[in-house]
């Protein structure tokens, strides 16, 4: 059998090591499956790599003022030099760091720049997500297929569109109702209120255009908690803009502040950190998964477990990586990979476009607090019709601030007065940046090292990850676009540049294990179960057919909890 001979099992026992369902990973997808299966009944164990991370109590920084940070907050010169890559990750500071990987420590092989960010710890990346959760619309879904950039998703809005429903009420997002056709609404608290500069935007695009639309973006934040919130333990949102420290009043949505709490409390969950899952175990005769081998991070010693369904929720690379580490007789190249898609098709979101600018005016009017929000201006792109010299839409995330008065104005550079003048706010900077969709090309792949392998004894995964000439020109419009819309409303002094940043650092890691009806061109049927082993279900990143253009996760939570629902139904029939 084509498997690891180095390792030396302890198998524990199949009756003691034996669960009903298994949940490869904490994070923000494998926080809602173990929720989901917990709550119906099923003796769940979920698998997490890194340390565990319990609520409030592991959060050491989130109530540290600038000045109790050795560093203020920044990062040191020498914690930049060992970690390089991990580093350049959005919002990675000195009161955060301990919630993202060391360079070293999880180490993968670059063929082309890909910055892979990961935190491994209970509750994975949700603790340190940007919160911003619009759904899809069937823009989305249907696009690339109808105007042949990419495969057919086997599913529609509709099919999504209540357990878009389920998950929004139990997070909690706050947002407008808009009536959009590119940006269906949802089950909404209060949105934060948008700044005078931001209506005024609003007001200025929707004159000058009719059909773009300024408003507030979706987030899963806690405006006005309802029951079922205060029932998690959640408080609401303080508007600290503190949240990658982790909040301990719960004011977003994490799966340590919620959905693996309210798990355990069914009595049903199993948390086991420090279990890096190596493979999944195919049983031949049964012709499905029978559990997985997993390895101690700290002993290394390997075990393995056992469960009728397994959910693979490690992140899109790292289910890939599972995936393909699980060869058997039946699937020498991967679990489910008869197509040979395995670990193709890896897809990003273009965020390479930043802009600023600066407005007059409005200086009577201040704002309160530390709204943790930006507004979004909703894709406009290709949406009937092509429309443009590119495929795929485009969000612009935006928003307007009052910056601190540095005082310039003052004609002393020194002195009370100078002093006094930094106490005014200065004048207002506009800002926008992009999220656009990518599309899905077989030659972005992941595979596995032949011969490379981390401290656990696992293969290094190769990542070969590239822009494209799509990519470039939706950049290009995004400036143009973004740039006459402010103009027009009266922004100056517009700057804009190209992070030119790796595939990777949007955060946004998806593919690999795509959807779809024909098993011959995608790994998992409609509702997320690998074509050829019905009892293994991927619900993150991985199950993507294509990237669309808002932030993925709440997608990843809905289809979790679709599959979970299916799973139950089908363990019931006994058909898995
Ligand atoms: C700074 C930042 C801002 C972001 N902003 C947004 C946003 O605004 N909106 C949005 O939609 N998304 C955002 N994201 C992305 C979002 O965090 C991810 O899409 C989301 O966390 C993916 O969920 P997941 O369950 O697939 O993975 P994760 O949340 O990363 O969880 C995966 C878990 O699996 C564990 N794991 C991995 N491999 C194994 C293994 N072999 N064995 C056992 N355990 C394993 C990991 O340790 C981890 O805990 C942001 C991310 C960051 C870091």
């Amino acid at each position: 059998m084509p498997q690891d001979s180095s390792i030396n099992i302890n198998s524990g026992g199949a009756q003691q090591n034996a669960y009903d369902a298994i949940v490869i990973g904490s994070g923000i997808s494998g926080g809602w499956a173990a929720k989901e299966l917990c709550e119906k009944g099923l003796k769940t164990l979920v698998l997490e790599r890194g340390r565990d991370v319990k609520h409030i109590k592991d959060y050491p920084t989130a109530n540290l003022a600038p000045w109790e940070l050795k560093h203020r907050g920044s990062i040191t010169r020498e914690t930049q030099l060992r970690n390089p890559l991990i580093s350049r990750a959005a919002g990675y500071g000195e009161d955060d760091q301990h919630f993202f990987v060391n360079d070293d420590d999880h180490p993968y092989i670059q063929e082309k720049p890909f910055d892979w960010i990961r935190g491994y710890q209970v509750g994975g990346k949700s603790l340190t997500w940007g919160r911003c959760t619009q759904r899809w619309s069937d823009f989305e879904f249907t696009g690339p297929q109808r105007f042949g950039y990419g495969w057919d998703w086997p599913i529609r809005y509709a099919d999504v569109a209540p357990w878009y429903s389920h998950v929004e009420k139990f997070i909690g997002v706050c947002g407008s109702k808009d009536g959009l056709e590119a940006m269906p609404d949802g089950e909404f608290l209060p949105p934060f209120e948008l700044n005078c500069v931001e209506q005024h935007l609003k007001e200025s695009i929707l004159k000058n255009y009719g059909n773009r639309y300024l408003v507030h973006a979706r987030w899963a934040h806690l405006t006005h908690p309802d029951q079922v919130h205060i029932d998690q333990g959640r408080g609401q949102c303080q508007a600290r803009n503190l949240c990658m420290r982790g909040c301990p009043f719960g004011g977003y949505f994490s799966s340590n502040s919620s959905t693996l709490p309210w798990a355990e409390k069914t009595g049903n969950l199993t948390v086991r950190p420090f279990s890096v899952v190596h493979s999944i175990i195919y049983d031949e005769q049964k012709q499905k998964a029978s559990g997985v081998r997993v390895i101690d991070t700290n002993t290394k010693q390997a075990t393995e477990y056992f469960a009728k369904i397994i959910f693979v929720n490690g992140s899109a690379l790292n289910s890939n990586l599972i995936l393909l580490n699980s060869t058997s007789n039946r699937f020498p190249n991967g679990l489910g990979n008869d197509s040979g898609l395995l670990g193709k098709y890896i897809c990003h979101h273009n965020y390479r476009g930043w802009m600023n600018g600066e407005i007059d005016g409005f200086t009577d009017t201040y704002y309160y607090g530390r709204n943790p929000t930006d507004a979004i201006i909703a894709n406009y792109r290709n949406l009937h019709t092509i429309d443009t010299d590119f495929v795929g839409g485009y969000t612009t995330y935006c928003g307007a601030r009052r910056d601190r008065n540095n005082g310039e104005s003052c004609p002393q550079q020194i002195g009370a007065a100078y002093k006094e003048s930094m106490t005014e706010p200065g004048g207002w900077t506009v800002y926008a940046y992009l999220q656009g969709e990518t599309i899905p090309k077989e030659k972005n792949h992941v595979r596995l090292s032949p011969d490379k392998k981390d401290q656990w004894g696992i293969p290094l995964l190769i990542t070969s990850v590239e822009y494209d000439d799509n990519d470039e020109k939706l950049l290009n419009d995004f400036f143009v676009q973004t740039e006459e819309m402010f103009s027009k409303a009266g922004v100056k002094n517009i700057e804009h540049w190209d992070s030119k940043q790796a595939p990777g650092l949007d955060i946004h890691e998806m593919g690999g294990c795509r959807m779809g009806s024909d098993p011959k061109s995608s790994v998992l049927d409609k509702w997320n179960a690998v074509h050829a082993c019905k009892n293994v279900f991927v619900t993150d990143g991985a199950c993507m057919t294509s990237t669309g253009n808002q932030s993925p996760s709440i997608l990843y939570m809905t289809l979790t909890a679709r599959a979970c629902n299916y799973a139950v139904e089908e363990m019931k029939k006994g058909n898995v």
